[in-house]
Formats: structure tokens, C-alpha cells, sequence
């Protein structure tokens, strides 16, 4: 058992010259990029190997289409500042230079001018004066004009999308009593107001329909002539040129699959962005759900939809990916159980899945990360999203342990802990078990969390609307949560040791009530759905423990620090939670998602928040992390026959940005 446990460790020895691999690449504003290791790539077979290639290939082709997503402009804000960048000749030195490529690397960072997590725009320390005088200086034939536009036009248009904080303030906007469409600054509708948007989806869902598809998931809504038209994303319509970029990829990638089923998913996935229609897109997802025998696999297209205030339309993403055979043991435990979990969780009967169905996971390491998931990146992946499949087919879970082994290793020794936790009980707790326990977490959330449970008949699964991706995500992480603090995970030998969850629970909860904050500007609230999710379990237990004391907040040489005296009752009360928002989901409660969520999961105490940033800013540490991609090569021989793929891990930041720019730009600016 202890085998399976130390997979990590066994397999760093298996890479060669790990003591030379530098994990920090770039700093700045409140980023640190990162590089990741991609173990075992040599050991794939070649046909595995090209496979992958083709894949990464497709994957770095959607790129601008997310730029786009983000905002209108963005390609235009982007292409202006890279051949600024690429052109300027003069004081590349200079402060304002500096600020210039701070910026740009901003904008590579958000994949837009939004930052990628927070949503608000950023402001460039550089004046606008000083923008016009670089982009000026350059060709203009550098420079990404429109039909008649002239630099002086492109300086007008671009100036208050920069510099102005009321234009585009907000990428998503999740703020209650407004208008989300119109205050949203992203671009997947254009014209219509929220009204229009409800009225218009609403009037296609059918009640009756038992497998009904993503309404709205690849599309643009627009209102032209007055009438409201969705411009699909297909070959032939939005986003042509990438799209059918992506396909000849595809194509390339179909000749070389491990398996039919597999040749399935691809196939079928190419019939999707050739028509654009979403049943297509459920034809594939069942596909990729069912494809459980491929050691590589990916995610490819219009996918999540955190991006949509209303939580239907989806930014494209990528991730290509194979099999970590020697960790996967431990979430194949984990789903070996999943029944013995659903029919042990303290949630109401009604709301249990009777039987829990095709509950697969697997620990991944990525090969590459692109689209929405580049150069931030998720480090659980759980799809398909559409409630009936998942109900029908069962859904796959992957934990991507390469990035999760990044982390871990930039972090350690880099004085958060010492500054933070309560007392060296919790800190040798954290080095001793926190990377599994973490990982564990990860792996109980994504492959039985979100699996877990049922709606009621007859609920909309949209009911919770804005809410929705709070809940959800609070109950992942819950049904984790309360099982980590189980007897059956030293039984099931997936933790050494009966203290080990205490590592997870100390940390979730000191993150929840306050080091996240350090992700949070000074007078804001929280508005991520995973932040608000965290924030709403740990207090939501702060306050329903406060008489017995089970978490205090503990002032130290004018420091705060949280302290949890009793783990059991502490596991007791996510227990609670959990069958409360379960409750939630299954009967589509909107005024009780949004009571709970509202309540603890939004506001931020500022006292407090003022010193988590005072303490967290003597760190000197990056609150976001970003990765760079290792860059994959075809080896042929004299014949032109590729003969192996090569994976290397040097290029940084900046450079990797400017050939994705060169290489896999493909959309007009404007689409
Ligand atoms: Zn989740």
C-alpha cells in the first residue's frame, strides 16, 4: 500500500537530471510562472508519442479563439503590444519599456486584458502618451488594422480599452441586482440584455426533454436587425480558420489512435466542429466518456462555462494527457468504493444515487495545456458537464499530478507555512502528509463529488443560475471533505496514518478564512466560484462550531492565526453542510443556494483581509501561478519517417508567447 502511496517519489528518481530541472521561470505583478515536468513521455510508445504531438498540436491552434471569448479586443490589444515588443527601437531599458512588457505579459497571463482569476481589468503603469509615442514609432504595416483604420484611429479606439477603468471593468460579472450580460466585458453575446438572453434559451428548453442538449454552450448570441441570432462556432462560421486548423490536426491525430473507441472520439469530435451542432457534441462526450482503455487521451473545445455570468456559454480549453499508471491505483481504489461512499454520506436518502455508474478516475500527467487552461490551469479535470450523460454514462475524473508536483516542490521552504499555521504541529502535519492529502482531496472530489448525488425529477439543473458553480464545487470539495476524516481511508490503505486528514483540514480551513485572500485586492469581495465555495465551507463550520469551540481565530503578537481544537466535530459539521447544499442542488433551492452562498461565501472581512495581505506581502510570494508548456519536436530521419517526438524545457515565458503568436494565430482580430 505504501507503494502506491510513494508514486511520486518513485517516479521522480526515474527522470533523469531532476536536480537540474528549474521549476520558477518568470515573475511579476502578482504571478509566478512556472515550468512542469512531463514524466514517463520516453516511455510511450512512437505511434503514443505522435499521437501526443498531433493533440498538442489542436490544442495550441485554439488559442486566439479564447482571447476573443475574453473580450472583443483583445486579439487588437494583443498583436498592437507584441509588435510594439517585437519592433520598438528605442530604450528598451527604459521604466516605461518595463511596464510595457509587465503588461504584455499581463495580458499573455489573463489571455486577455482581464486578470485570469480576479476578472478585473488591469491598468498599465505606463502612460497613455507613452503608448501612443511606441506605437507611432513603429511600421504601421506591424500593426493590426483594420480596413481603413488609420494608427491615430487604432490609438483612439485602443487608449480607454488600456487606461480606463470604467470601460470593460469586468470580464464576468457575478454581482447581483445588475444586468450580467451588459456588465459583463467578455464576448459571447453582443447587444442583448439578460432579459433577451433568459427569454431566448429559455423558450428552447424543452421540460420533457430527457436528454437535453448544452443550449447555448458554442455559440455567440447577437442581435441583428433586431432579431437574436446565434453565430456558431464551426468550420464555416465563428472561428473558422482556427477551428479548421484544429480539425487538420484532429485528422492527423485520427491515423495514429491507440484504439477504435478512441478513433470514435476523435471522429466524432471532428463531425462536431465541422457542424456545430450540440448533439454532435453529446455523440463525443459519450464517446470520451466511454474511451476508459486509451493511455492518452485530451480534452479539446468549447468546454467550461465559468465564463458565462449565466453559465451557458463555454470558453475553449485544451489539455492532452496520458496515464500515470502507478498513481492511477489510487483513485481506481477510490472508485472501486464509490458506492459503498454514496450509500455512507450523511446525506437524505431521496437524494442518493441508487446506484453510482461509471465513476472512472485516473491520475493524468499533461503533456499540454492550452486555451482556458494555460497558462493557469486546473489541477482536477471532471466532464463531461451535461447533467444527463453524466446521469447515463457516468463522467471521468482525472487528477493531473505533474502540476500538482510543480506546486508542491516551488513552494516548499518559501516560509508560508511558518508565517501562517498555528504551531509546529501543523506544520510538520503539512510536510509529512499535505502533498498526499492534497492530492487526495483532489482526487475524492473530482471522482466522487461531483459524481455524488441526484437531482430531484423535474429539477432544471440551471435552477441554482448564478449559483450554481458554488454549490456545485462546495459540494465536491464537502463530500471530500467528510470522507478524508473516515476510518475507510486507512482501510482502504489510501492514508498511512489516522492523523493525515487533520493535515487537509487545517489547511482547507486556514485558506478558506484567510490565506486566500491573498488573492484578493484590498475592498473587494470574492467572486470566484471556487473561492466562494472555500470561504463558504470554512466559515459556514466557523460560525455553526463557534459555541463548542471547534475553530477559533487566535490573535498572537497582534497576529491571527486559526486553530481547530476538535477535527471529529469538525468533520461532523461538513457533514452537515453537505447534506444541506446537497439538499440545495437536488431540489434546485435558488433562494437557499443563494442565502448560503451570499451569506458566507462572498463578503470578506476586512480587518482581517488587511493583515493577511500585510503578513503575505513580507513573503515576496507570487498569489497566481502560471505554466509554460515544454515544447515537443518531431525527430525524422534521411527519409522524412518520424522516428521519435523530443520534448524539451527550455524555452521561457516570453518566448513561448511570441512563437504561440507566430505559429497558431490564425483569427482576423476582429471575428
Ligand atoms: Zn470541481
Amino acid at each position: 500500500m505504501t507503494g502506491i502511496l510513494m508514486s511520486c517519489g518513485a517516479e521522480k528518481v526515474t527522470t533523469p537530471r531532476m536536480e537540474d530541472f528549474r521549476y520558477s521561470v518568470d515573475k511579476f505583478a502578482d504571478i509566478e510562472i512556472l515550468r512542469y515536468r512531463v514524466p514517463d513521455f520516453e516511455k510511450l510508445s512512437l505511434k503514443q508519442k505522435e499521437l501526443v504531438y498531433y493533440l498538442n498540436q489542436a490544442a495550441l491552434e485554439g488559442r486566439d479563439i479564447l482571447y476573443d471569448q475574453n473580450n472583443k479586443h483583445n486579439l487588437c490589444v494583443r498583436r498592437t503590444l507584441e509588435a510594439v515588443y517585437l519592433n520598438y527601437k528605442g530604450d528598451r531599458k527604459s521604466t516605461d519599456f518595463n511596464h510595457l512588457t509587465t503588461y504584455l505579459k499581463r495580458v499573455w497571463m489573463g489571455n486577455g486584458i482581464h486578470h485570469h482569476y480576479s476578472e478585473d481589468k488591469f491598468i498599465p503603469e505606463f502612460s497613455s502618451a507613452y503608448f501612443a509615442k511606441v506605437v507611432k514609432s513603429i511600421a504601421s504595416t506591424k500593426l493590426p488594422l483594420s480596413k481603413g483604420e488609420s494608427v491615430d484611429m487604432l490609438l483612439t479606439k485602443l487608449t480607454p480599452i488600456l487606461f480606463d477603468p470604467k470601460v470593460y471593468p469586468k470580464r464576468t460579472n457575478q454581482a447581483e441586482g445588475v444586468d450580467l450580460i451588459k456588465t459583463s466585458a467578455n464576448n459571447y453575446y453582443e447587444g442583448v440584455t439578460q432579459q433577451e438572453v433568459e427569454a431566448f434559451y429559455g423558450k428552447m428548453k424543452d421540460p420533457n426533454d430527457s436528454t437535453p442538449v448544452s443550449y447555448g454552450l458554442n455559440s455567440k448570441l447577437v442581435k441583428e436587425k433586431g432579431i437574436l441570432v446565434e453565430k456558431t462556432y464551426k468550420v464555416g462560421g465563428l472561428y473558422s480558420t482556427a477551428i479548421s486548423r484544429i480539425v487538420g490536426w484532429l485528422e492527423k491525430a485520427a491515423k495514429v489512435t491507440e484504439n477504435d473507441k478512441q478513433l470514435d472520439v476523435i471522429s466524432s469530435l471532428i463531425e462536431f466542429y465541422r457542424t456545430g451542432d450540440l448533439k454532435k457534441y453529446d455523440e463525443y462526450s459519450i464517446n470520451w466518456v466511454e474511451d476508459l482503455n486509451s493511455q492518452v487521451d485530451f480534452v479539446n473545445g468549447f468546454t467550461e462555462t465559468y465564463g458565462d455570468p449565466l453559465g451557458m456559454k463555454a470558453s475553449w480549453e485544451s489539455i492532452v494527457n496520458f496515464k500515470n499508471i502507478e498513481a492511477t491505483k489510487r483513485t481506481e481504489i477510490i472508485s472501486a468504493n464509490a458506492q459503498w461512499f454514496e450509500d455512507n454520506s450523511p446525506v437524505d436518502t431521496r437524494f442518493k444515487k441508487e446506484t453510482v455508474k461509471g465513476v472512472s478516475a485516473k491520475v493524468i500527467t499533461a503533456a499540454i495545456l492550452a486555451g482556458d487552461c494555460y497558462p493557469a490551469t486546473p489541477i482536477g479535470v471532471n466532464l463531461p458537464n451535461s447533467n444527463w450523460i453524466r446521469h447515463e454514462h457516468g463522467s471521468k475524473s482525472v487528477t493531473i499530478e505533474n502540476i500538482t508536483e510543480a506546486y508542491d516542490q516551488a513552494s516548499l521552504g518559501n516560509g508560508f507555512t511558518e508565517e501562517f499555521m498555528w504551531s509546529d504541529v501543523e506544520r510538520k502535519r503539512a510536510k509529512d502528509f499535505a502533498s498526499l492529502t492534497n492530492n487526495l482531496h483532489t482526487d475524492l472530489h473530482e471522482c466522487l463529488g461531483h459524481g455524488s448525488g441526484k437531482l430531484l425529477p423535474g429539477i432544471d439543473p440551471d435552477a441554482l443560475k448564478a449559483y450554481g458553480s458554488t454549490i456545485e464545487e462546495a459540494r465536491a470539495d464537502l463530500f471530500g471533505l467528510y470522507y478524508m476524516g473516515d476510518p475507510k481511508m486507512t482501510e482502504l490503505g489510501l492514508l498511512p496514518d489516522k492523523e493525515a486528514y487533520k493535515a487537509e483540514y487545517y489547511s482547507f480551513i486556514m485558506n478558506g478564512l484567510m490565506t486566500q485572500l491573498t488573492r484578493i485586492q484590498p475592498d473587494k469581495n470574492i467572486e470566484e466560484a471556487h473561492m466562494r465555495n472555500r470561504q463558504l465551507i470554512a466559515s459556514w463550520v466557523f460560525e455553526k462550531g463557534k459555541a463548542d469551540k471547534v475553530i477559533e481565530m487566535v490573535k498572537r503578537d497582534s497576529k491571527t492565526y486559526v486553530v481547530i481544537n476538535d477535527y471529529k466535530k469538525l468533520r461532523t459539521l461538513f457533514g452537515e453542510l453537505l447534506a444541506e447544499i446537497q439538499r440545495i442542488k437536488s431540489t434546485g433551492d435558488f433562494e437557499g443556494g443563494k442565502t448560503l452562498v451570499e451569506k458566507y461565501g462572498v463578503k470578506v472581512n476586512q480587518t482581517l483581509h488587511a493583515e493577511v495581505l500585510e503578513r503575505y506581502k513580507k513573503l515576496h510570494l507570487a498569489p497566481y501561478r502560471g505554466f509554460v508548456n515544454p515544447v515537443y519536436t518531431l525527430v525524422k530521419n534521411e527519409k522524412g519517417e518520424i522516428i521519435d517526438v523530443s520534448i524539451s524545457y527550455t524555452e521561457g515565458y516570453v518566448d513561448q508567447h511570441l512563437r504561440y503568436s507566430k505559429d497558431y494565430s490564425t483569427l482576423p482580430t476582429y471575428n
